[in-house]
């Protein structure tokens, strides 16, 4: 058989041609590809608004949390910004229509800062005006909405942001907004979630070792009951790898006798992970296979870029007999290690935070989504048409880019911004009194030129994480069952990670409870590019991710699930219903590496040089706290609006 015809074998046995529930595109086009789509929408809906009539997230049925295929940074979203990145926008830029609009606030990014910002700031003036502007179809910013009708049943999965859950306990005034939106997460988790579920199943964790890392495919299911000699006794590790795992593992070694522990935690946040395992702790090169994707899911790295410190702070093992004492220690950096506090409460909503973006848009009034607890929102129906509605107090105008900002006038004495955003090929403007700013860092210089220099290239110098968080429907999933796996670890493959959704029982949404009915999968994949510094890899991920097709991500879930599952009898080219690949080129906020990153003074790091009040434009958004958690984009938004009404 020739290359090609057994590369089309291998795509029928896969299902490639199956009817599912996703789009692909071409050359930026949405094309119906089978099956239907989840939600009431047509994807062609999306694309394609009749000359003069309103925008699409006014018309009826409008609702992007449904849609399949390529979202997170969808095509559409993003080019516009890019055109202002790469080139000499202005001087072929057509007219700016002055939409005659005027507002007290406006805010770019409808993400959680954003949203958080108009809050903030109608607290502190009732009745104020505000538009919120943001480049995608849907708002939310990383706390996006995957949804699916599965056998006739609500499925709800996060195609971004998680949980609530940070490294430092949620500050006043980031608890003070959820108690607002009706969110007790230690109550909720008391009464929600149902962790215990797979494991009343006998549902474990496994590690997949593929054959072009490890020599040979294989799933092992961890059993907690045993020791790591017998965990890994089937694995294709070699018996050096396995033996120094189970050391890694379980050995209370002090690897660096002799010295205080605040000179051990010095001397960690100067080495990396996988050279502390090489170097200090002197295992066999084998462990590293093994260990290296076990830091994508925080860090966006594997082990090779993040500091033996940080990897402590969240529970590595190889730490063990080295009585390291909880807290900050010189010449550690901003790494999560430095709470000492411990972490905040915990708890995960069906759909993520996209809950708290959408509770916050109910909580600015936008009459958009019914109910008043945090309970009975999570399977309603939110009716975008509402959003940017005239007569609304809160305006939300989605696929809007917002290509300038500045002052009408000297900044240090205007009284009004003017804001020019491309909707649809258009440009538009509106003016505010005041502006927040709660898009990515990277994208303001472009925006506002007027910024000082020095501000601008504090702005420029975090390089947001990427990931591609996708979820996948199943028919069923009595190979996990079959298999006794609830999650899997997969170090060498494509996606890093996969797992059955979380059990969530909230207001009207119930999670599945027999392996015979439909479920969500999640797969998580980092573009990292092993031996660079922290940024050049997240660089080049941001490539890697805007340069690979849906085909592609499709074929790879396919084979990926295949391998891992098939000796349950799942099939891929039956077993799989809808697949949504969320991407985010720019993910998390970059958090300050001590291993490339200078040891700043507090104060004149670049995230808070980047973040200083500009005449009456204020700068929000996670990057603005460096800490890429929920807790940080409420906390920078209430600095930001502090800023404006100059607290
Ligand atoms: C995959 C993923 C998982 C995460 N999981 C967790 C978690 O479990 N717990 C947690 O606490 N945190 C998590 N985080 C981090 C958390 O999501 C973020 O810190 C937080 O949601 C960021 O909110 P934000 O409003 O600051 O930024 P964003 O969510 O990025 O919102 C900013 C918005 O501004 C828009 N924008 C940018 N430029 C323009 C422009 N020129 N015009 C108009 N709009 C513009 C952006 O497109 C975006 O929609 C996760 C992040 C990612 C990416």
């Amino acid at each position: 058989m020739q290359r090609d015809d057994r590369d089309a074998a291998r795509d029928r046995i896969l299902g490639m041609d199956a009817g599912i529930t996703r789009r692909d595109f071409l050359d930026g086009v949405a094309i119906a590809v089978g099956g239907t789509v989840a939600g009431g929408l047509l994807p062609e809906f999306m694309a394609t608004a009749p000359a003069g009539s309103a925008a699409p997230q006014d018309q009826p049925g409008y609702y992007p949390p449904a849609l399949t295929g390529l979202r997170g940074n969808h095509v559409g979203s993003f080019e516009a910004a890019h055109a202002l990145r790469d080139g000499d926008f202005w001087a072929h830029a057509g007219e700016i229509a002055d939409t005659g609009e005027t507002y007290d606030l406006v805010v770019v990014g409808a993400g959680i800062s954003g949203l958080a910002a108009a809050h903030f700031y109608r607290a502190k003036a009732d009745g104020a005006r505000i538009l919120i502007l943001d480049n995608h179809d849907d708002f939310g910013g990383h706390a996006k909405r995957n949804e699916f009708a599965l056998g006739g049943r609500l499925a709800l999965m996060n195609g971004g942001t998680f949980s609530i859950d940070s490294p430092r306990p949620y500050s006043a005034s980031a608890d003070g907004l959820l108690r607002t939106l009706g969110i007790d997460p230690v109550a909720l988790a008391a009464k929600c979630a149902d962790p215990d579920f797979y494991p009343s199943l006998g549902l474990k964790r496994g590690v997949f070792f593929d054959k072009e890392t490890f020599g040979a495919d294989q799933l092992v299911v961890i059993d907690a009951a045993q020791s790591w000699a017998q965990r890994l006794a089937g694995s294709p590790l070699s018996n050096a790898a396995q033996r120094d795992i189970a050391r890694i593992e379980e050995a209370p070694i002090d690897y660096l006798p002799g010295l205080t522990s605040e000179e051990k935690k010095s001397r960690l946040s100067r080495m990396s992970y996988r050279d502390y395992l090489l170097n200090v702790v002197k295992a066999d090169p084998g462990v590293i296979a093994f260990y290296q994707a076990r830091t994508h899911g925080e860090w966006g790295v594997g082990i090779d870029a993040v500091s033996a410190l940080d990897v402590w702070a969240f529970g590595f093992p190889g730490f063990q007999g080295l009585d390291l004492k909880p807290g900050a220690a010189p010449h550690m950096g901003y790494t999560a290690a430095g709470y000492a506090d411990g972490g905040s409460y915990t708890f995960h909503f069906p759909d993520g935070n996209a809950s708290i973006a959408r509770l916050l848009v109910r909580n600015l009034a936008t009459e958009s989504l019914p109910g008043d607890g945090a309970e009975d929102a999570v399977a309603a129906w939110l009716d975008y048409s509402r959003l940017d509605h005239p007569q609304a107090p809160v305006r939300i105008r989605l696929s809007s880019t917002v290509m300038r900002v500045r002052h009408i006038g000297d900044p240090t004495s205007a009284d009004a911004v003017e804001v020019t955003y491309m909707r649809e090929g258009e440009l538009y403007s509106v003016r505010a009194r005041s502006c927040v700013l709660a898009c990515y860092n990277m994208m303001i210089p472009y925006l506002c030129p007027e910024l000082p220099d020095q501000q601008k290239a504090a702005l420029e110098y975090a390089v947001k994480v990427p990931l591609i968080y996708t979820s996948v429907a199943l028919r069923n999933w009595s190979s996990f069952k079959s298999l006794g796996i609830a999650y899997v670890h997969a170090p060498g493959s494509y996606f890093s990670s996969l797992s059955l959704n979380q059990v969530v029982d909230i207001g009207g949404y119930h999670s599945p409870r027999s392996p015979d009915d439909p479920i969500l999968v999640h797969m998580m994949r980092t573009p990292a590019r092993p031996g660079l510094p922290e940024r050049d890899q997240h660089r080049a991920g941001h490539r890697d991710i805007l340069s690979t097709s849906f085909e592609t991500y499709e074929r790879e879930i396919r084979g990926q699930l295949g391998r891992i599952l098939g000796s349950g009898g799942f099939d891929p080219q039956h077993d799989i219903t809808a697949i949504t690949v969320n991407r985010w080129p720019h993910g998390y906020a970059y958090e300050y590496n001590p291993l490339f990153d200078p040891d700043w003074p507090q104060g004149v790091a670049p995230h808070e040089i980047g973040r200083a009040r500009f005449g009456r434009i204020a700068i929000a958004n996670s990057d603005a706290g460096a800490a890429a958690y929920t807790d940080s984009a409420i906390d920078q938004a209430y600095r930001a609006v502090a800023e404006l009404f100059g607290v």
